[in-house]
Formats: structure tokens, sequence, C-alpha cells
């Protein structure tokens, strides 16, 4: 008798083209993709709630501009999903804005260090937080869901040099961050008051979403990201904000995702559960064939690893039907 192992978790990060599909007459294909996600042992899906350019996949009080205007992209998916009992967590793309959306609140816009503003919003506005904050209750509430995922809960690059963070570290410290010039404690001092901005944020998405029982994770960089994005998810992953975590797993290299997922593997431990994104198609590349997709897929395995997630269903898609075979 062959003993039951645990079911692997088999992710995808669930895109469709709204050019295709916004028609309640192609529900019928959507369905029939679920029936292929199925035969592959899909368990869980991450639809696209909120892109990256404000752009919503549901009818919001908040957000106007829809992707998908003739059918509810996130209520279809979410019902289909539950009839093949794949568990649903919508991806929320965080602080990156579009360009209309930023021209309506500059204030809140993260600025670099010669002053550009960016298309991103500042993680320590108190007023942005709360914005996206009304956003995540906003499908928490009105939809049938089983958890949030985060993406973009990043910097665009490096820290924030907007008159609130640096006033507010200024009255804090003393020190005022444009007068920092090189690298030692005051730096690191301000770098790490950043990261807790992004920190703290999920630590309040979090309170939020397990109140009402439901799972909070996260896409992540690699591990130097606290550096990189001023993405300190390390410290998330030991003060257990995520109940899972997404690291990224976007290169195009067996060795370079064999020593991705050691690396990740030296944070996370089994403090919770890791499931790596394999990226079949990015905007850094693609792997051709099933095949190769399985290689990654024995990796994840070697290692340990509960699963992995698949970016994106577009990529993944045209590759089920071999790869239903050999997974
Ligand atoms: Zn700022």
């Amino acid at each position: 008798m062959v003993m039951k192992m645990s079911k692997e978790v088999r992710g995808v990060y669930f895109h469709l083209d709204a050019q295709v599909y916004d028609s309640p007459r192609k529900i019928q294909d959507i369905e029939n993709i679920f029936k292929e996600l199925s035969e592959l042992g899909i368990t869980l899906i991450f639809p696209l709630a909120k892109n990256t350019r404000s752009q919503v996949y549901y009818p919001s009080r908040f957000l106007k501009n829809r992707v998908f205007k003739n059918i509810n992209f996130l209520d279809t998916v979410t019902r289909i999903a539950h009839e093949y009992n794949m568990e649903v967590h919508p991806q929320y793309c965080v602080f990156s804005h579009g360009e209309d959306f930023m021209k309506n609140h500059p204030e809140w816009a993260f600025t670099d260090r010669s002053g550009v503003k960016k298309n991103f919003v500042c993680p320590s506005s108190i007023e942005a937080r709360e914005f996206e904050k009304d956003i995540v209750r906003e499908i928490i509430d009105n939809y049938d869901i089983d958890g949030i995922s985060l993406d973009y809960i990043r910097s665009p690059h490096g820290v924030c040099y907007c008159e609130k963070c640096t006033s507010k570290f200024k009255s804090l410290t003393g020190i005022d961050p444009n007068k920092i010039e090189d690298w030692g404690d005051e730096m690191y001092g301000w770098w790490e008051w950043q990261r807790l901005q992004i920190t703290n944020f999920v630590d309040e998405i979090g309170e939020i979403v397990h109140e009402k029982n439901l799972k909070l994770s996260a896409y992540v960089w690699t591990t130097s990201a606290r550096w990189d994005v001023i993405q300190d998810w390390p410290a998330w992953v030991r003060r257990k904000l995520l109940d899972f975590i997404i690291p990224t797993g976007y290169v195009y290299s067996l060795d370079m995702f064999s020593k991705i997922v050691r690396e990740d593997l030296i944070v996370v431990r089994n403090i919770i559960p890791m499931y790596i994104c394999i990226g079949v198609r990015t905007s850094h590349g693609f792997i051709e064939n099933a095949f190769k997709v399985m290689q990654y897929i024995d990796i994840v395995r070697r290692y340990g690893l509960p699963g992995y997630v698949f970016f994106s269903l577009p990529g993944l898609l045209p590759l089920i039907n071999d790869l239903k075979n050999i997974i």
C-alpha cells in the first residue's frame, strides 16, 4: 500500500486576457480552464484583484477603473474555483499605482532622494495606508475568498525621501535624513525605520485578514530584498505576520533556482510554509516546455518544500497537456 503523502500545494496566478474573456458568453471558456487546472492538481489560485496601475477586477467603491467591465472577474473565478475545491487568494498589488491615480494623490507619492515622485505610494503615509486597507476590507467583505495575497509590498527601489518620511524620522531621532551622506549607523537607522513602515503595514493588513479567519500571504523578492526594496520579509516570517510566503523563483537557470531555494530556506526554515514561485513566463524570461518545468518542480521536491506557484496562467496553459502526465 502506498503511504498517502500530504497533498502538494500547487498554485497559479490566475491572470486572463480581458480582451478575450470579458463577456458572459466566455464564462464557459473560463470553466474549461478550471477543468484543465484541476487535472493538473491545482489547489489554489491567485486571481488579480488590483493591479499595478490602480485597476480593479471587480466593481469597487474606491477605484473606478475596471479591467473586466462585462463580467465580475473576481466573483466568477471565486465561484468556479470553489466548485473545484481550490482555495482563492486574490492578488493585491499594494503600493504600485497608475499615473492618473498618483496625479490625484501627489501628497502620497514615494519620492526618491533627488525629489522624483514615483508611481508608488509612500509606505509611511497614514492616509495612503488607510486607503489600501479600505480596499482590502472591501474585497474581504464582499467575496467568499480564502485569503489575501500581497504583491508590490515593497518600495520601487531604495528608501522614500518624501516630506512625511524625512520629518517623521527627524522628529523621532533628531536626524535629518537628507543630511546623512555616508553609510553608517545613522543611514542604517534610517533604512531600518523605512523597512519598519512596510513591516508594520503588513501587520495591520494581517489584523484585518485574520479577524475574518482568512490567510495572509505575499510574493517577495530574494533574501536581499530588505536592501533592494526595503522589503524585510525575513522579519515578517520570524514574526509570523504571514500564513505562507511565495518567494520569487524568476530565474532561468536550474543552478540559480536551487541557490534561491536554499537561501530562502535558511530564512524561512519551518516557521511558515514556503511555496516558491516558478516563472513559467515572466518579464524576465520563460521556461520552454513541460519537461523543463518538471526540472524546477523536482528541485522544489528535493528540498522538501510543501508546494509551488506558477506565474502565470497564460504561460502555463499551453503546457498543461504535457505537464499533467508527468507532474
Ligand atoms: Zn515617504
